[in-house]
Order: C-alpha cells, then structure tokens, then sequence
C-alpha cells in the first residue's frame, strides 16, 4: 500500500492516490473530489510526486519583461480593470518606435523574452499588429517575441478577414515565435456569458492554439479561477486542455491564474485563499499528466505561496516580468516583477533547483 494512504486517509482520497500511483488518469468526478476535500497534505504529496516524477527538483525562470502597446479595447470583460475605451483618459496605443523608447528605458541585460499582450483594439488595422511586432524584432533580434493570445489571434482574424493560420503566418513571418496563454479565462460558454467575456468562445480559443501548434508553434494556456465558476466547470477546462495536448502535444505549461479582486461586480467576494491557490496548482498538476509543467505565477499568488507552491506541483515560477499591469490594474498586492537574483531565492529557499531557461525550456544555467 502506497505510503500516502494513512489510518486518517478517506476511501475517496486513497482510490485517488493508487489511481494515480497506478499511471491511470484522473476524470471529472476524481478532479472535483479533489476540490473538495479538505486533506490538502496528501493532496500536496501526490501532487508533488508527480512533479517530482517529471522534473526532479528544478524548477523553471526566465529573464523576460512583459510589454502592453495598447490598453483600448472592443471587449468588457467583467473582470478586467486594465481595458479603456478609445479616448478615455488613461488609454494609450503606442507605435513601434515608442515601444521600443520604453523597452530602452526598462530593459535589462539579461532579457531573452518579450511576452506582449494587450487590448482589443480597433481602432487600428491588424497591420499594426504585424508591424509592432516587426520593429521590436528588428531592434531586438536575439529576444524572443512571446506575443499575443488566442483571443486576439482570434479577434485579427476579425479585423483583417484573414484565417487564423493566415494571420499566425503572417505575425510569425514579423517574428513571432509562441503565443500566450491568456484569454482561456474559464472554457466553459455559459460562464463566458456570465462573466460578459465577448472575445473568442471555447472552441475558437482551442481551434487558435490548435492551428498554432498544427503550424509547428509551441504555446501556453492559462486558466483564470475564483469568480463565479464551479469546481466542475474548473475541471471541465483542465479536460478540455489535456485533450488537446493529447492531439497535438504543443502545450508547455499551465499557468492557473487566481482571479484578483478589484472588479466586485464580476461575482469575486473575496480573494482568492492561499489554500485554494495551492490546491488549484496540485490538482492542475494531477489533471494534466500530458503537460510538462505547472506554473505559480508570484504575480497572482505573491511570492511566498508561490515557494510552498513549488512542494505542491508548480515547475515554473515565470520570470522577471520587470513591470506587470494587467493583475495590477484588477488589485494585485505583490511585487510587479522581480529579479533574476530574487527569482533564485525565491526556488533556492523552497529547497528546489534554480533553472533558468528559455522560452521552450532550454535549460541556460543551472543553480546547483
Ligand atoms: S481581458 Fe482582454 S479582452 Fe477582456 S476586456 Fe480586458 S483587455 Fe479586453
């Protein structure tokens, strides 16, 4: 008998444990069970374990800086506190040669990724898209260009009549090489509904990332928790995830992102507690057994939660970031980057093995 399985381990929790220690995979019942329960220690360990089976004890940073050019936005969210209307006070849409002015003003050396996301903005014509991306390669060629989420790949195809493989094609001929997570929020049509979320529905955002992978891309995928959405409807978007890794096998990592709590009228109470953060990223990591690695992303979670994360399932922890917006702009607390001597700290005092990495998880340097 496993030596997770105690006199205090329920019947539920220790069919769990040998189904997973048994290679078999986790379904909807198994996944919401784990929601549930409140022995989060073993839920941890077993979590941990198959971490551990994957990666042994390193864990994953890199040197990026993340990078905004526009916060106008068709779209409304109800969770969003970063979009503005065209011509609202605060709204900006920057050109190339400004991005690159505040790349130049912020930069560090060590940076090997821009991750670019942004607004919906219609207000210029999907050129500026191309372009934007265009002028910060030519200027940065040895940075890789992390850029754009399935949502807006989707919302091009909108503007410019082009098909989603046309549009990657043409954003990867400009120097795109992976697209962000973001814009999975919650895969489910009828929270969408709930939570005003009008960009690319369910199966648009997997058909975006489907293509991307088709195309030879490799991407990331995210889910944004802890509004109005069910344990059910949480698992329900792991499956939809681990089953199109099962077809294409182009998905990094999963970032859980929990939700931060400035929007009150998008169904938050409250913020996220840490034990439903560290419970997210153990069953993420039990659910997605074809997915290389979880990430605890400090922005969201802080820093601290982010080192025991790393005893519950988390590989990655991000990287640099060197000034966030979009969590800042809904409430986060946290530091809005951090740098690669904090990110060191931070995996070394979790007793975990630094390793810095490129965008695909090219191993860069090892912190023994
Ligand atoms: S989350 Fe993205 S798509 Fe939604 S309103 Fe905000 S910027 Fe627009």
């Amino acid at each position: 008998m496993s030596t997770l399985i105690t006199p205090h381990t329920d019947k539920r929790m220790a069919e769990i444990v040998e189904k997973v220690q048994n290679g078999q995979r986790l379904n909807l019942e198994d996944g919401v069970y784990l929601y549930e329960t409140d022995d989060i220690l073993t839920l941890g360990q077993l979590a941990n374990e198959a971490n551990l089976r994957k990666n042994g004890k390193k864990v994953y940073f890199i040197e990026n800086m993340s990078l905004y050019f526009t916060n106008v936005c068709e779209d409304r969210c109800a969770f969003c506190n970063f979009r503005k209307d065209q011509g609202e006070e605060g709204s900006y849409t920057l050109s190339g040669e400004e991005m690159i002015q505040y790349v130049e003003q912020h930069i560090h050396p060590g940076v090997r990724e821009f991750h670019i996301v942004g607004g919906h903005n219609n207000h210029v014509p999907f050129q500026y898209y191309v372009d934007s991306l265009k002028a910060l390669k030519e200027k940065y060629p040895q940075v890789t260009l992390k850029a754009y989420t399935a949502a807006e790949i989707d919302f091009f195809t909108r503007i410019s009549g082009l098909s989603i493989k046309e549009v990657l094609t043409e954003l990867r001929n400009a120097g795109l090489e992976t697209l962000t997570g973001g814009g999975a929020e919650i895969l489910s049509d009828q929270y969408r509904k709930k939570m005003h979320v009008t960009k690319a529905n369910v199966d648009r955002y997997l058909e975006v990332h489907r293509a991307a992978h088709e195309l030879g891309m490799r991407t990331h995928t995210t889910m944004l928790y802890g509004s109005v959405e069910s344990y059910e409807d949480r698992i329900n978007h792991m499956l939809q995830i681990r089953d199109l890794q099962d077809e294409t096998n182009g998905f990094m990592v999963f970032i859980p992102l929990s939700m931060q709590p400035k929007n009150r009228n998008a169904g938050i109470m409250r913020r996220n507690s840490a034990y439903e953060d560290l419970k997210t990223i153990a069953i993420s990591r039990l659910m997605l057994d074809n997915i290389d690695h979880v990430k605890a992303y400090f922005i969201n979670i802080g820093p601290q939660l982010t080192q025991v994360a790393l005893s519950f399932g988390a590989s990655d922890v991000h990287g640099t970031i060197v000034r966030e917006q979009i969590s800042h702009a809904a409430g986060a607390l946290t530091p809005a980057g951090l740098t690669r001597k904090e990110l060191i700290w931070l995996v070394k005092g979790a007793g975990r093995i630094p390793v810095e990495r490129d965008t695909f998880y090219n191993e860069i340097e090892v912190f023994e």
